[in-house]
């Protein structure tokens, strides 16, 4: 989301004729955007504004601002801490930016952090811009309306607000008639989509991936991020279905101990859980799975924890997110004491890496041998770091995948691969990525 809100900052930017410099002392206006639903986040940010102080001393027209959730969190606190901060804002006001700039130019301090009231937000839609990516992002929704018990987002991104079918479909097809092959549909909960709209025409998300499917020229469809409980059966019969959308599904399953769900406010079982991915794989078997998972959530014992890894061991996902417990300030979890103590979280996250290390090795080597679909981006990592001899190209399985094949140097400079689909044979499976050539 954050990548996200930051393409929108340059883009309402633009017009003003602001552009970006990777020069801190060419900037007249810096703006750090943050993310608080992990721990440091705030650290971090006040040490970055320490080194970026000096600058402001010999440039009195730079403006230093904070936008993001520590942002939304912190608003007038973080302007009292940061003497040489001019501007502080939340994510619901990345389309006032440039009026709250010129408050600054004006000298004055500004601290903008009300939340939108649902009827009166508005979506930024995402421009093409000069250099369209292969893939892009498009924002579908806002905000949370769950209560999970360790989450900043509801109180950094408050509640959930839908774009309109209408709009969504139109960004897309902009975005593809600029070059776009591949949309990533973007929230915080996008399987609650619609449940805030309202009108003669309110679409499940489910719909809103049909009528997204059917936009001419769009190569690959996928979303992101989803709460278990509301992928029902109507999302599952679109795998396998839609011809654009891709056989990939980034489902948090948090913790696979009953209890600990219960306290993490999840509503759900880890055996309802299972069912949705025994479900999506009947439908869709060559579904890759990714998740989230929190250990040492307060309270966690040694035998919860084990149903963690239990969980993990059955499910056999391809990916996983895990991280170690931190309370985030203003959360129902914040006020439980953190009674799982530093080195015991440290050692579970040990375990759950270990174990999902040798899993995601397995089914990295399950491709060797398979021929893939590959969505050609552009040259390899190494290749544009000058670290291979060989030519080579870089794309994504539809299972989201890396995959790296040469080309003949000829071939290598066209234009022509980019956002092609590449066929490779899969010959290595490394940590991260695939290797092949081409079929
Ligand atoms: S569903 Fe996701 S974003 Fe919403 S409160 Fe729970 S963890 Fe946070």
């Amino acid at each position: 989301m954050n990548v996200n809100d930051t393409d929108r900052i340059f883009q309402v930017l633009e017009p003003f004729n602001y552009r970006p410099t990777d020069d801190p002392a060419q900037a007249s206006l810096i703006l750090l955007n943050t993310c608080s639903v992990r721990d440091k986040a705030e650290q971090k940010m006040l040490s970055q504004l320490g080194r970026l102080a000096p600058l402001k001393d010999y440039n009195d027209d730079l403006i230093l601002g904070v936008a993001g959730c520590v942002a939304q969190q912190e608003g007038e606190r973080l302007l009292k801490k940061v003497p040489h901060l001019d501007l502080v804002f939340g994510p619901d006001h990345i389309a006032d930016l440039p009026g709250l700039v010129e408050r600054a130019r004006a000298k004055e301090r500004v601290s903008e952090t009300r939340f939108t009231k649902r009827k009166e937000f508005a979506f930024i839609e995402a421009a093409p811009r000069e250099e369209t990516r292969i893939s892009e992002f498009v924002t579908i929704m806002k905000g949370c309306d769950k209560v999970c018990s360790f989450c900043i987002v509801p109180f950094t991104r408050g509640r959930e607000v839908s774009k309109p079918a209408d709009a969504v479909v139109r960004e897309v097809e902009r975005l593809v008639a600029a070059g776009a092959r591949e949309v990533t549909l973007l929230g915080q909960n996008v399987n609650s989509y619609g449940k805030d709209l309202q009108g003669d025409r309110i679409p499940t998300f489910a719909q809103l991936l049909r009528e997204v499917d059917a936009v001419a020229g769009l190569e690959r469809l996928r979303f992101t991020t989803s709460h278990p409980m509301d992928c029902i059966d109507e999302l599952v019969g679109c795998f396998g279905e839609l011809r654009t959308l891709c056989e990939f599904f980034h489902l948090p399953v948090q913790s696979g101990n009953d209890r600990i769900l219960r306290e993490m406010r999840r509503f759900y079982t880890a055996a309802e859980y299972r069912e949705k991915v025994a479900a999506l794989r009947r439908q869709s078997p060559q579904i890759a799975l990714s998740t989230d998972i929190i250990v040492g959530y307060p309270g966690e014992t040694d035998a919860e924890f084990e149903d963690t890894l239990t969980l993990l061991a059955d499910v056999r996902y391809d990916s996983i997110f895990a991280f170690k417990y931190s309370p985030r300030p203003g959360t129902r979890a914040a006020e439980l004491p953190d009674s799982v103590p530093e080195a015991v979280k440290r050692e579970r996250l040990a375990r759950v890496l270990a174990l999902q290390d040798a899993v995601t090795r397995t089914r990295m080597e399950a491709y060797v041998g398979q021929t893939v679909e590959v969505l050609v981006e552009g040259p390899s990592r190494m290749a544009s770091k000058g670290q291979t001899t060989r030519w080579q190209l870089m794309g994504r399985t539809r299972t989201n995948v890396i995959v790296n094949f040469p080309v003949p140097l000829g071939e290598f400079w066209s234009d022509r691969w980019i956002g092609s689909l590449a066929t490779v044979n899969v010959e290595q499976a490394k940590s991260n990525s695939l290797y092949g050539t081409l079929a």
